[in-house]
């Protein structure tokens, strides 16, 4: 038996942070209080969707829909006529979400949704380190307003995920592509400069740019070292280049670390206005941390009204490889260890006890000797021990040992565990 090729176990003694279910937890928590920080509200879709959302809303033609796609029709389906709906794993969160907010009516219940998803995508790719068929995103989308505040406020938050993980070397970069005509423009700009130099190119790059000049400007554009690459800016209508002008201004206001890349364009066709993307030089070569938009015509693909949106995500995976928090430490609070064996069920007791209290506590219920749970507790990485032994518990007396440093005292615990409920405030708000 083996796990699939491209698809990951995260496991509870992990050794590497990117393998450990602790690290895994704990890293999604602090996501997820971030997002719920500013007020964006969880929505859980299926990882089964129809293929038609993607097609309709990413677009047919781009990588991720034409390549990277795990589609399915169940076996006893597979004599259905040739066209019908095929499944497919999602291979990323926005299309389901316009999906289930245009079928829940969600834009009737409220004016503006802000939303926040984390779950696993699928694209079939090259796995390599950082890249993934199976993986993770938590994403955020901002769904029925154009205010660039709320841009100013995505981009907060995205970076605050940076800020909170301790990610060091990353750089932001936004852009602005303006609208559909801008981008046909850009396009046709793209490809009139790079067929000048032809002959300089891989045929390979050579048929992205014929297909979709913006793809050839996303993907293969920096291999090649030519000068005076078009810029987006120098294409967009009135209207955004305004909007981008007053968004860096705020951003400067606020002290934003930005860039501005006039090459940045994304590989989905549903954007508009502000892109932007955090790269981290500490993850070799896939190095995209998270990536979004403003994507103002997405509803439209799916026969609704425009509805002004913006959205990012980020890779779970990629943003625990790039972390510099160490301080995330799987410790045990007490290891329990009973000196006479006829003491282990007053043992359990207690722990039981501080484990309604909300201590993480272990015992070992195999009853092995004294010396032995001795060891076990040294192995166990817990902050303390607490050492039960007849004479003591006679008096309701219990020894509390500091593991770290060796400090022993003596607390008894008939007074209604005044001293653990003390602790427990004490560390749960440290
Ligand atoms: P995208 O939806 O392609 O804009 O990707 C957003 C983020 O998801 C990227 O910046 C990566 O951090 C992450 N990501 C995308 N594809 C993969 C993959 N195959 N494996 C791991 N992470 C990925």
């Amino acid at each position: 038996m083996k796990i699939v090729k491209g698809f990951r176990d995260i496991l509870p003694y992990g050794n590497k942070n990117n393998e450990s279910s602790f690290i895994w937890g704990s890293i999604t928590d602090q996501l997820k209080r971030i997002m719920s920080s500013f007020n964006y509200e969880e929505i859980i879709t299926p990882v089964v969707e129809y293929d038609s959302t993607f097609k309709k809303g990413i677009g047919e033609d781009t990588d991720i829909v034409s390549k990277e796609m795990y589609e399915f029709v169940l076996e006893r389906d597979s004599s259905l006529p040739e066209g019908s709906q095929k499944y497919c794993l999602r291979p990323e969160g926005t299309a389901p979400i316009v999906r289930s907010v245009i079928e829940n009516s969600l834009n009737k219940v409220k004016s503006i949704n802000k939303l926040f998803y984390l779950g696993p995508m699928f694209r079939y790719e090259r796995s390599q380190k950082g890249r993934y068929r199976m993986f993770h995103q938590i994403g955020a989308e901002l769904i029925g307003s154009d205010q660039i505040l709320y841009e100013v406020e995505m981009l907060e938050m995205a970076h605050k995920i940076l800020k909170t993980l301790e990610i060091k070397r990353f750089s932001f970069q936004i852009n602005s592509i303006g609208n559909q005509k801008s981008l046909n423009n850009i396009a046709e700009a793209v490809r009139i400069f790079v067929k000048k130099h032809k002959n300089t190119i891989e045929d390979n790059d050579y048929k992205i740019l014929e297909k979709n000049p913006l793809r050839f400007l996303d993907k293969a554009i920096h291999k090649y070292e030519f000068d005076n690459i078009p810029k987006t800016v120098d294409y967009l209508d009135k209207k955004s280049l305004k909007r981008f002008n007053e968004l860096i201004k705020i951003l400067d206001n606020i002290k934003f670390p930005y860039q501005i890349n006039n090459q940045l364009v994304r590989g989905i066709d549903y954007y508009n206005d502000l892109v932007f993307e955090a790269t981290s030089k500490d993850l070799g070569a896939q190095d995209a941390l998270l990536a979004g938009g403003r994507y103002d015509t997405l509803f439209e693909k799916f026969n609704k009204s425009e509805t002004s949106s913006i959205g990012f995500a980020a890779g779970v995976e990629r943003l625990i490889l790039a972390s510099n928090n160490n301080n995330l430490k799987n410790s045990l609070d007490f290891y329990i260890i009973f000196k006479e064996e006829d003491l282990v069920q007053d043992s359990l007791i207690l722990a039981f006890k501080l484990r309604d209290l909300g201590f993480k506590v272990e015992i070992d219920l195999e009853k092995r000797s004294f010396i032995k749970q001795i060891k076990l507790a040294d192995k166990s990485n817990a902050k303390r021990s607490i050492i039960i032994s007849k004479n003591d518990f006679k008096k309701s007396d219990v020894t509390i040992k500091d593991m770290n440093s060796g400090e022993e005292k003596i607390i008894n615990i008939r007074n209604n565990f005044q001293f653990f409920i003390e602790l427990n405030k004490v560390e749960s708000n440290a």
